[in-house]
């Protein structure tokens, strides 16, 4: 057990949140979580909250690090943190997130055909193919389009 799930035990608890919930937050199984509340005087409190704190989390309710709720603004970007603090230690405690969200997958619309699809780790790429590269790159005067002018400084393809 890290430092940093035993915090998140400590305070998922102190809010009521049962064993089951929290195993599944911080990962680690009911019995280790039951035990270490037990060993912390933390094994005392009713369970309170009945729904599952991996979903509050999940749908922006709860706090992705100290389970604490969190009141969305009607506009902007959805908070998965109560608090700066909150969101640097949690993403300090798991760097391998750093690692998936940086080769994420977006969803584009391809430049030349217009169908969606996933581009893997680059939000840049313009295309579903080099099909599509190479025809709407070469094949505008054949087909009576404008010249081509790409994005400056932005990848154009790597199918
Ligand atoms: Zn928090
Ligand atoms: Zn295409």
């Amino acid at each position: 057990m890290t430092d940093f799930q035993a915090k998140q035990i400590r305070e998922l608890r102190m809010r009521g949140v049962g064993y089951r919930a929290i195993a599944s937050v911080v990962g680690l199984s009911r019995d280790i979580v039951r035990n270490y509340c037990k060993g912390h005087g933390l094994d005392g409190y009713a369970s309170a909250l009945t729904l599952n704190m991996k979903e509050q989390m999940a749908s922006g309710a709860a706090c992705m690090c100290c389970g604490k709720q969190i009141v969305q603004a009607a506009t902007g970007r959805k908070r998965k943190f109560c608090s700066d603090k909150c969101r640097r230690e949690w993403w300090s405690a798991h760097p391998e997130a750093i690692q998936r969200k940086a080769t994420a997958y977006y969803d584009v619309t391809c430049a030349y055909c217009g169908k969606p699809f996933k581009s893997y780790g680059n939000k840049n790429r313009r295309y579903c193919c080099h099909e599509c590269y190479v025809r709407d790159r070469f094949w505008r005067e054949e087909e009576g389009r404008e010249p081509y002018v790409g994005p400056a400084g932005r990848e154009e393809v790597k199918a």
